[in-house]
């Protein structure tokens, strides 16, 4: 398990990379269509909150200020995602996003304001009790400039941003997904039942 030292309660978690599929550089998910689950994210998902963890996702969706995807759009793909998490029992406690473009806000990782919108959400959450789960460098660097702990996902190598021998040196934890995080690093070795079927079928 990740030497966290610390009782996780709440978990951010980056959207692009952990939980779907990153998209090749520039393009972005707008429909569902475009949307697929990464291999055992649903699963991940459905453990966390089985184990009583509140689940947050902390997501840079610069695509909307570049006019590629809408906001209405955004809100209704998150909307689907809820949709089919239900199916197996999991779902999302709160989505934030940024649809700045760089150098604009606050919000924008590596930035903080996005944890900081969730830290006034969930006033219980704070960076002793806290992971966050990312697969950018940016997702470390804003986990850790709030003292959060890290663990850094691997993706798929022809998909890797630059950055991904630096992030996953300062991450305290790596792996190559975020079943593979939950399960080694969160201890939630336990298969949830429903998920298994709803997934399989
Ligand atoms: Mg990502
Ligand atoms: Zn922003």
């Amino acid at each position: 398990m990740l030497a966290l030292f610390i009782i996780v309660r709440y978990v951010f978690l980056d959207r692009d990379g952990v939980l779907n599929r990153k998209m090749p550089e520039g393009v972005y998910v707008g429909e569902w269509a475009q949307f697929e689950w990464l291999p055992g994210a649903v699963e991940a998902v459905a453990r966390m909150k089985r184990a009583g963890l509140t689940v947050i996702v902390v997501s840079n969706q610069r695509g909307i200020a570049l006019g590629r995807v809408t906001a209405m759009q955004l809100e209704r793909l998150h909307q689907k995602m809820q949709d089919h998490l239900a199916r197996s029992d999991a779902r999302l406690d709160a989505i934030f996003y940024c649809p700045h473009d760089r150098g604009e806000c606050h919000c924008r990782k590596p930035d903080t304001g996005l944890f900081e919108q969730a830290f006034k959400s969930f006033p219980q959450a704070n960076a002793g009790n806290s992971v966050v789960i990312g697969d950018s460098l940016s997702d470390i660097q804003a986990g850790q400039r709030l003292g959060m702990k890290t663990i850094f996902i691997q993706g798929e190598p022809d998909r890797q941003k630059a950055g991904a021998e630096v992030a996953a040196c300062l991450a305290d934890a790596v792996a190559g997904s975020l079943l593979q995080a939950v399960e080694v690093h969160l201890g939630l070795t336990v298969p949830s039942g429903r998920a298994r079927e709803v997934e399989s079928s």
